[in-house]
Parts: C-alpha cells; sequence; structure tokens
C-alpha cells in the first residue's frame, strides 16, 4: 500500500467519480431550477469521461492506496449503460468496494443489473416521506413511493442495510426527520442526516438554512433515545447512532457543525475529469487532457500524487459568513 499523503498527513483512499452533470430531478438545494434551467449548458458528450479513461485513472488511484469507489454525480443511472462501468472497475484488481449515490427514480430492474455487474451498496437520497415535502424539494413531482420501491427492492437484492440521504433545510424538510427516522428504523435501513451545506454557488445557502447536527439529534431523543457508536474506520464522515433499543442505527453528517477535513481522505473526479481533492475547490487538475495526451499508468500517478503531495485543503474548518459566497465548483458536477 503506498504511504501518499498530503500536507496535513492525510492518506489518500476514497474517490469519488461523478459520471455526468446531468439530472432528472431539480433538487432545490442542489441544482436549483432558476439555474439549471432549459437554457443551462450540460458537458457535451465529447467531454465527458470515456469507460475507458474512467477505468484507467482508477487504476491510478488504486496503485496510489485507493480501496474504495463511489459513483455519483448529477444523477449517476443518467448515464448509459453504467452497469458496464461498474463491470469494468469491479474487476480492478485493489478495489475493495464500489458504491453507487442516486435518487433511486429508475426501473426497478436496474437494481438487479447494478447488483449483477459487482456493485457493492448502496445509497438513495430521500429527503421526506410525504409527497409534498418531498416534491417540493425535487421540483420535479416525483413520488417519494418510487423510492421507497428502489430502497425496498434494493435489500430485496442484497443491498441491505441501504443508506438513506436526507438533506435537511430548516424550515423545509425538518418536520421530515422523525418520520423518516421511524421508518427506516423499522425496514432496518440506515437513515443519515445530512446538514444542508453551501456547495456550489446557485442553491443561495444561508447558515439561518441550516439545521445542525445537535438539534437533528435533539428532535429524535424526543421520542427515540439514541446512543454515540464508535466510527468505523478513520475518515468516516458520518457520525454514528444507535437507537438505545438496540433497533439499529442512524448517522449525522455535520458537515457544517462539526467539520471534519482532519481525517479527509477522498479525491474527487467531475464528469470532464478533473480532479478536485474538496468539495468546495474552486478548481481541478486536468487529468483528462492528460489521458488524451497518451499519458501511461505512472504518468497519471505521478499527476495525481503531485497533486495530493499538495494539498491544503480544510474548507469545512475555514467556513464563514465570507467564504461561503466564495466562488466554488457545482455538486452536481463535482459529484456528491
Ligand atoms: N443524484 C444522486 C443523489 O441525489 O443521490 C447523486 C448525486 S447528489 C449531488 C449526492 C448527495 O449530495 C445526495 O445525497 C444529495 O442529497 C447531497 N447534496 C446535494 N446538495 C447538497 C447540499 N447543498 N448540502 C448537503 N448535501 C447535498
Ligand atoms: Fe440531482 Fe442528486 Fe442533485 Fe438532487 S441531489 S438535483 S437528485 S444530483
Ligand atoms: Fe474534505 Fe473539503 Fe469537506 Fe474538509 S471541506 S471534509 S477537506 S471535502
Amino acid at each position: 500500500m503506498s504511504t501518499l499523503v498530503d500536507t496535513f498527513a492525510r492518506p489518500l483512499h476514497d474517490l469519488r467519480i461523478s459520471v455526468t452533470d446531468r439530472c432528472n430531478f431539480r433538487c432545490t438545494y442542489c441544482m436549483p431550477k432558476e439555474v439549471f434551467g432549459k437554457q443551462y449548458q450540460f458537458l457535451p458528450q465529447e467531454q465527458l469521461l470515456s469507460f475507458d479513461e474512467i477505468e484507467q485513472l482508477t487504476r491510478a488511484f488504486v496503485a496510489l492506496g485507493v480501496r474504495k469507489v463511489r459513483l455519483t454525480g448529477g444523477e449517476p443511472l443518467m448515464r448509459k449503460d453504467l452497469e458496464s462501468l461498474i463491470a469494468r472497475l469491479a474487476a480492478v484488481p485493489g478495489v475493495q468496494d464500489i458504491a453507487l449515490t442516486t435518487n433511486g427514480s429508475f426501473p426497478l430492474e436496474r437494481v438487479h443489473s447494478l447488483k449483477a455487474a459487482g456493485l457493492k451498496r448502496m445509497t438513495v437520497s430521500l429527503d421526506a416521506l410525504d409527497d409534498e415535502t418531498f416534491k417540493r424539494m425535487n421540483d420535479v413531482d416525483f413520488p417519494v413511493e418510487r423510492v421507497l420501491e428502489w430502497i425496498a427492492e434494493s435489500a430485496r437484492a442484497g443491498f441491505a442495510p441501504v443508506k438513506v440521504n436526507m438533506v435537511v433545510k430548516r424550515g423545509v424538510n425538518e418536520h421530515a426527520i422523525l418520520p423518516m427516522a421511524r421508518y427506516f428504523r423499522q425496514h432496518g435501513h440506515i437513515l443519515r442526516l445530512i446538514e444542508y451545506m453551501d456547495v456550489g454557488h446557485s442553491n443561495g445557502w444561508r447558515m439561518d438554512d441550516v439545521l445542525t447536527a445537535r438539534q437533528m439529534v435533539d428532535i429524535i431523543q424526543a421520542e427515540l433515545p439514541l446512543e454515540p457508536l464508535e466510527a468505523n474506520y478513520r475518515g468516516e464522515v458520518a457520525e454514528r447512532y444507535r437507537y438505545a433499543d438496540g433497533s439499529g442505527e442512524i448517522g449525522i453528517i455535520a458537515s457544517v457543525s462539526q467539520p471534519f477535513c482532519g481525517d479527509c481522505s477522498r479525491a474527487r473526479i467531475s464528469a470532464d475529469g478533473r480532479l478536485f481533492t474538496c468539495l468546495f475547490a474552486v478548481g481541478g487538475a486536468d487529468l483528462r487532457g492528460l489521458l488524451r495526451r497518451g499519458a501511461d499508468n505512472a504518468a497519471l500517478q505521478a499527476a495525481i500524487a503531485a497533486v495530493w503531495q499538495k494539498r491544503t485543503d480544510r474548507y469545512s474548518e475555514l467556513r464563514s459568513a465570507n467564504t461561503a459566497a466564495l466562488p466554488k465548483v457545482e455538486m452536481s458536477y463535482i459529484g456528491g
């Protein structure tokens, strides 16, 4: 295993690959319609990394210590034949884990083709259990029931427990926290409550819109007592709790109120092949250019290592009223 570390001695373990910047939802906190409307210029096909290129990059990252790969976007299932990419990545020696983050809005057969291709873990995003709130947040009138079916099918296909990501926006869906906690506890899945973050510059983020991890825990504890759990591994982003009655666990991702940059071991590749070492970065190194100029595995490794060794990112620890207004790339492009 490589000993590549950045300037804060953080290793490179996880790779998040955005396979498309497009999405069939318009979640107000991620791709608000006013910005991502009909006029919005998404990346043309030729600018996206091909599956060959993604595989080549993955091989280089694995040689540098990456063991976990997550496919995200945009909505990764919008990318044609994602299953064949998964099968290729699953065959790369050293890749131990392939996970997908999806909005769970696709035909249920896909759950099984993803499993057959070698996908190991499924994370599904869902922000409320009532249609009124969920539709207001996804902004494309998509019903809750279809996502619940996707989650149930995922469990049947062998992905249990499914992780369910819920972004909490104060005054918008905090009332949905308890119904979500009750439902996923009962069904044996792991709900992860996510503090609303100031990613990109189009969601109009304000600190006042953030419900903090502490406040979320208090809401749940009022009905379902919780006990903190140890992290599974260094760099785990969710604080874990178990229900005191032993009926399962829940995670809270407190990126705003309790940043975890100190252990951040993730690299991200945007859909057009730029390497970002922080979710809040302004620019990324152009790996696609290197690939298309014929770089071999050693050259790719050298380029990635050079970026990682210089890495100083700790945006969330430095976040302030001023930083929220800084230019940043959009999450749908860089991959959540
Ligand atoms: N489309 C897929 C989905 O929604 O699961 C994958 C991409 S999405 C950008 C990845 C995750 O980022 C989702 O769980 C989403 O809820 C989360 N996310 C997006 N915008 C966010 C924000 N402003 N704050 C916190 N989480 C956010
Ligand atoms: Fe699409 Fe996911 Fe962003 Fe929602 S959070 S707009 S589903 S990419
Ligand atoms: Fe990692 Fe950047 Fe998030 Fe800090 S702000 S945890 S460095 S992605």
